[in-house]
């Protein structure tokens, strides 16, 4: 039996965790859950789920919250709120495993939390390895803790690990990672009509269906540029190691290309319970929900390399991951202030990118030894994001 606390369980990958874990209650067991506002949702998952505790952000949003679960005959259920809460659920000791579902930097302390008391770590939040990248991975190591990555790209490529491997280490006889890309929504949308494109038309993915922040970095291909960060962190290779390749139907989830010349990839139905099932059931297998994979109906696999020039924030993750120190907690603090202005209307598409350059040019990169020069990264840098839309906000 595992015992489940889940970050973010009102979010896309979190209900795909509930949905894995309704399927298996005779070996999942649900502790403790986390949202940030949906309060009507996870009210809702309370009844079903029945966690011994749950976390909310605000305090009125708490106490609402308890009182209609005592009303419903829960009162059992501990509500707490605000972000200690978020660390003090994802170290609870009856807690072995953390599903990482919240987006952004919000995820990192709560996440960096379960990974220095040793739990199992299913990490869909690739911000926060994103920012505290070596730090993390050596909490990981020292703690013996066990990181098995939610990302489907990242999770494929463990998948065509040998079987013994541990994310973290040196894979032996790979020759580099082939981490495919669907594109997204802009492929092949002319690169002079970016600057007017919509959070309509950016949200609106191919293949995924996925909460917002990350459909807009689908969008722009800095959520490629992240999970190469997340590559080069959990396989412990060089981002020259890292190759991204387009692949429209996102069928296959990447794969991993072997000395000897054979290629490894792991394919199926683009849907997030599949890394989620394989993550829980880890090392063993069950059933997720997910449709078999029907290779009549894709009947074909397309691949083309990646444009820099349509898609810039590609090569400034490159460049971030090169830079190394806190330039990646940067990349990311940026790019979290400029998706959200994007989506709120205030600025265009295109200064995405230009914002992200900007405040990688502007704010001086660190060594990052400790989770406070982190942060300190992390706020630099949305001053510097902050300051940067106000003069080239669209009105
Ligand atoms: P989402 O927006 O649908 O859900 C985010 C969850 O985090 C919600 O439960 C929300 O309440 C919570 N949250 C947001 N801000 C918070 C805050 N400040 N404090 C506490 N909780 C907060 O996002 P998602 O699509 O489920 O993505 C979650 C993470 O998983 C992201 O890091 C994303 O990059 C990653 N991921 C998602 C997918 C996918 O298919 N959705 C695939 C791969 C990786
Ligand atoms: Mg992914």
């Amino acid at each position: 039996m595992r015992n489940l606390c889940v970050l973010g369980s009102t979010g896309s990958i979190g209900v795909s965790t509930l949905d894995v874990c309704a399927r298996h209650r005779d070996a999942l067991r649900v502790v403790a859950l986390t949202a940030n506002n949906n309060v009507d949702r996870l009210f809702e998952q309370c009844l079903v789920h029945k966690p011994k505790v749950v976390a909310v952000a605000g305090r009125d949003q708490a106490s609402a919250l308890k009182a209609r679960l005592t009303a419903a005959g829960y009162a059992d259920t501990a509500v707490e709120h605000g972000p200690d809460a978020l660390v003090a659920v994802a170290s609870l000791p009856e807690v072995d495993t953390l599903m990482a579902a919240i987006v952004g930097a919000a995820g990192l302390l709560p996440t960096l939390a379960a990974a220095r008391l040793g739990k199992r770590v299913l990490l869909a939040n690739k911000e926060a390895l994103v920012m505290s990248g070596p730090l993390f991975m050596a909490a990981v190591r020292d703690s013996g803790a066990e990181l098995l990555p939610i990302d489907s790209e990242h999770n494929a490529i463990f998948q065509c690990m040998p079987s013994h491997y541990k994310a973290g280490g040196r894979p032996q006889a790979v020759r580099k990672i082939l981490l495919t890309a669907s594109g997204g929504p802009l492929l092949n949308v002319p690169v002079a009509d970016l600057d007017h494109v919509t959070p309509e038309q950016a949200i609106a993915h191919p293949n995924w269906v996925m909460g917002r922040k990350i459909s807009v970095d689908s969008a722009t291909m800095m959520n490629k540029g992240l999970e190469v960060i997340e590559a080069c962190l959990l396989f412990s290779l060089a981002p020259e190691d890292v190759q991204v390749v387009i692949h429209p139907q996102s069928v296959i989830h990447s794969m991993v290309d072997y000395v000897d010349g054979s290629v490894l990839a792991q394919l199926g139905n683009p849907d997030m319970r599949t890394p989620i099932a394989h993550a829980l059931a880890y090392p063993e297998r069950f059933e997720s929900g997910v449709e078999p994979l029907d290779m009549f109906q894709v009947q074909r696999l397309d691949f083309q390399s990646p444009d820099f020039d349509r898609f810039p924030c590609l090569g400034l993750a490159y460049r971030a991951v090169r830079e190394g120190g806190t330039m990646p907690a940067i990349l990311n603090a940026a790019n979290e202030k400029a998706v959200a202005s994007f989506l709120d209307g205030r600025i265009r598409f295109t200064l995405i990118a230009a914002t992200i350059r900007h405040c990688m040019d502007q704010v001086t990169a660190v060594p990052a030894e400790s989770i406070d020069r982190i942060l300190d990264a992390d706020r630099a840098a949305r001053a510097a994001a902050d300051a940067f839309m106000a003069d080239h906000a669209k009105h």
